[in-house]
């Protein structure tokens, strides 16, 4: 029983393109309400379920408060565009480093969509600033992004770090058609 519908767009992105595997790191952004740290959790063996394969771990961060998830730690009401936040994810990860960094953030939206639009983008940036603190290299970052003018300065930077960058539709989230995905695989490290 998943805590929120979303689940099922990272299990399919997931099913296609082995986002998460055992013994990985991840750091889930905008995880409220916690689905898909209950994906994570699972597919990265964060509880040791499974024995023949390695334990991963996962790190959830959200403005908002998250409920307790076994297999996940969280840090509730903290904001990924909050300088100090780096550092409390840095003190959280195993070795202060994540193989995988999840975003399923979004702004509040105020129905104007290019304000919308480009306020997701600058949360993405950002993320990706940070990234090269704590992303280990052949990492990967899978991020949330609603179409606009953007998109393409949001790609091209994604494709500086990273060898492999493709845009994902998942069938889950078609509801939602200005919502897409980039999946930059092999960051390049600095
Ligand atoms: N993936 C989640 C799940 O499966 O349960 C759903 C995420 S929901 C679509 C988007 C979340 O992004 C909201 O909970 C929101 O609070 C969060 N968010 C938006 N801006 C944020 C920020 N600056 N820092 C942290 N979280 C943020």
């Amino acid at each position: 029983h998943y805590r929120c519908r979303s689940a099922f767009k990272l299990l399919e992105i997931d099913d296609k393109l082995r986002v998460l595997r055992p013994g990985f790191s991840v750091l889930d952004c905008g995880a409220a309400p916690g689905a898909w740290s209950q994906v994570a959790v699972q597919r990265v063996n964060a509880l040791g379920t499974d024995a023949a394969v390695p334990i991963g771990f996962v790190l959830g961060v959200d403005l908002l408060r998250i409920s307790p998830l076994e297999g996940a730690v969280f840090l509730s009401e903290t904001d990924m565009a909050e300088p100090s936040t780096l550092r409390a994810i840095q003190s959280l990860l195993p070795l202060g480093k994540a193989d995988v960094i999840l975003s399923d953030m979004a702004p509040n939206a105020t129905g104007i969509k290019e304000l919308d639009h480009q306020k997701l983008i600058t949360l993405c940036l950002g993320l990706l600033d940070m990234s090269q603190s704590i992303l280990k290299p052949k990492g990967m970052m899978l991020c949330k992004f609603w179409d606009g003018s953007e998109a393409r300065l949001l790609q091209n930077r994604l494709k500086e770090q990273f060898q492999d960058v493709r845009t994902i539709k998942p069938q889950a989230s078609r509801k939602d058609s200005a919502e897409s995905y980039y999946l930059a695989r092999l960051y390049r490290g600095k």
